[in-house]
C-alpha cells in the first residue's frame, strides 16, 4: 500500500474561500471581521508568522491590525491593553503571540483576553467547555486536524486514536476533540516507556512531539492515517515531521506532508473563529445542524 496524500494546503484553501464568503456577507451587512495580534519583543520568527497571520486575514477579507510592543513592556501594561482590545467593537479576535518574553506570564494574559474574543481557544472558558464537549473556540491547530479528517472522511467514531504529545496547545484539545468524537484515546509523552507499542494500535495517529523522526519504521499499523503536526529544522536547514515520511508512506492509508499538511490549517483555522466571533457579534444564527463556534 502506499498512502494517500492528504493536502493541507488544498483543504485550507477550501475552508478560507468558504470563510471568505461568510466575510463578505458579514461585509455587507456592515461587520467586517477583525483580528487583533499582540507580538511582545522582537523574536524574528514570531514577527514573520505574525505577518503571514495578517495577510491570510486581509486575503479573506478581515480586517487585521499587529500591535507590536517592547520586549520590556510590563504585565500591566499589556493586560490593560488587552482589555482596551476587549472594549474595541471592531475587533472580533484577539491573539496574543506566544511565547511571550519569559518574566511576562502568559496565563495572566491570555486570562485578560474576552473569553468571546479569544480565538486561540487558550482562555479557560473555552477550555473548559472543550473538556466537556459544549461549542466553544477550540485551538487552531487540532481543530484543524479534525477538519482534515472530515474532509478526508475518516471515520473518527470508534477508532482508535493515538496522540504522542500533550502540551496545551496540541496533544492534549487534540486528545480531547478526538475523545469528544467518539475515538479511544492513547496519549503518549516523554514518560511513554513504549511508544511503538502504543503507536502500533492507533488506526490515527497524530504526531506532536516536536522530534524529527520520532514515528519511524515499524511503528505504525497497515492501514492507519497519520497527521504529523511536528515542525522541526535539520542541521541542514530542511523542515521535517515527526513523521519518517519515507518509512511511513507505504505502509499508512494517508499520510500529512510537512510541510503542507497541517500547517496551512492552523491559519485557515484562525480566520474562521475570528469570523465565527463577528458573526456572533452582528447577531448572525448558526446555520443549520451547526452546533460549534467554528
Ligand atoms: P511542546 O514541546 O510543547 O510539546 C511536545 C510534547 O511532545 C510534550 O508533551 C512532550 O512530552 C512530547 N514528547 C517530546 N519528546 C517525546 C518523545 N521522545 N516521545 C514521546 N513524546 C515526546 O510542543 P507543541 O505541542 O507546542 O508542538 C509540537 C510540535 O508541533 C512542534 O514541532 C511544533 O513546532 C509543531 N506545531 C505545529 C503547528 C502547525 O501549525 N503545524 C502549530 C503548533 C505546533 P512531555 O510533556 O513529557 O515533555
Amino acid at each position: 500500500m502506499t498512502a494517500r496524500l492528504i493536502d493541507g494546503k488544498a483543504i485550507a484553501a477550501n475552508v478560507r474561500a468558504e470563510t471568505a464568503i461568510r466575510a463578505a456577507r458579514l461585509a455587507a451587512a456592515g461587520t467586517v471581521p477583525g483580528l487583533a495580534v499582540v507580538i511582545v519583543g522582537e523574536d524574528p520568527a514570531s514577527r514573520l508568522y505574525v505577518r503571514s497571520k495578517a495577510q491570510a486575514c486581509e486575503a479573506a477579507g478581515l480586517r487585521s491590525w499587529v500591535h507590536a510592543m517592547p520586549v520590556d513592556t510590563p504585565l500591566d501594561r499589556l493586560v490593560a491593553f488587552v482589555h482596551e482590545l476587549n472594549g474595541d467593537p471592531e475587533v472580533h479576535g484577539i491573539l496574543v503571540q506566544l511565547p511571550l518574553p519569559g518574566r511576562l506570564d502568559a496565563r495572566l494574559v491570555i486570562e485578560a483576553i474576552d473569553p468571546m474574543k479569544d480565538v486561540d481557544g487558550f482562555h479557560y472558558q473555552n477550555v473548559g467547555a472543550l473538556v466537556v464537549g459544549d461549542p466553544a473556540f477550540y485551538p487552531c491547530t487540532p481543530w484543524g486536524v479534525m477538519k482534515l479528517l472530515e474532509h478526508e472522511g475518516v471515520p473518527v467514531d470508534g477508532a482508535h486514536a493515538v496522540v504522542v504529545g500533550r502540551s496545551t496547545i496540541v496533544g492534549k484539545p487534540m486528545a480531547l476533540m478526538l475523545l469528544n468524537a467518539g475515538a479511544t484515546v492513547t496519549i503518549c509523552h516523554s514518560r511513554t516507556r513504549d511508544l511503538a507499542a502504543q503507536t502500533r494500535q492507533a488506526d490515527i495517529l497524530v504526531a506532536a512531539a516536536g522530534r524529527a523522526h520520532i514515528i519511524g519504521a515499524g511503528m505504525v499499523k497497515a492501514g492507519a492515517t497519520v497527521i504529523d503536526v511536528g515542525i522541526n529544522r535539520l542541521p541542514d536547514g530542511k523542515l521535517v515531521g515527526d513523521v519518517d515520511f519515507a518509512a511511513i508512506a507505504p505502509v499508512a492509508a494517508r499520510i500529512t506532508p510537512v510541510p503542507g499538511g497541517v500547517g496551512p490549517m492552523t491559519i485557515a483555522m484562525l480566520i474562521a473563529n475570528t469570523v465565527r466571533s463577528a458573526e456572533r457579534a452582528a447577531g448572525f444564527a448558526l446555520a443549520a445542524g451547526e452546533t460549534r463556534i467554528a
